[in-house]
């Protein structure tokens, strides 16, 4: 039970999926998001960060030239993408020593072009193009940070 598929239909779909992760999800926890480019990653972003209440979606952009943007609103949410990373080689070079260093949320698109060390709570999703309009997304929650009601379909 702790990894989930699921398939949205459009991208106004898939960010009222994220909206329903995020109004369920406790800080401090890391979201990574995998999936190649068109994937959909900055779109369940949107849905997650006015799911937690610290943006509204249309205020959530893709940071792919400025690497990382943060949303403070009640909740403190860190957007990463590490597509662009280049020549950082870590967080300090990043300047993101303080993601970590209060319980916020943190999601990060490309997690695997670093290695991320946190003892917080990880949610693994992995989103796939299926069809023009159609993703699979593929929730794994080891963590169990997720409520089993977070994995429920988006209702229509
Ligand atoms: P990524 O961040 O993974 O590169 P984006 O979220 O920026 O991807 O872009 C996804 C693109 O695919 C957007 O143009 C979006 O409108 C489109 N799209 C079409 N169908 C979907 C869907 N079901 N879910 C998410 N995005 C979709
Ligand atoms: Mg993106």
């Amino acid at each position: 039970m702790a990894s989930r598929g699921f398939v949205t239909h459009s991208s106004e779909e898939t960010i009222d999926f994220g909206r329903g992760i995020g109004s369920r999800l406790k800080p401090p926890v890391l979201i990574l998001l995998v999936g190649e480019l068109g994937a959909g990653k900055t779109t369940l972003t949107k849905g997650i960060v006015s799911g937690l209440g610290a943006a509204r979606e249309e205020e959530v952009t893709s940071p792919t030239f400025t690497l990382v943007h943060k949303y403070e609103h009640g909740a403190c949410v860190y957007h990463v993408d590490l597509y662009r990373i280049g020549d950082f080689h870590d967080l300090e070079t990043l300047g993101l020593e303080d993601v970590f260093a209060e319980p916020n949320v943190v999601i990060v698109e490309w997690p695997d072009r670093l290695t991320l060390r946190t003892d917080w709570p990880v949610v693994r999703i992995e989103l796939e193009h299926v069809a023009e309009d159609e993703r699979k997304i593929v929730v794994s929650d080891e963590s169990g940070v997720l409520a089993a009601q977070a994995t429920r379909a988006p209702s229509s």
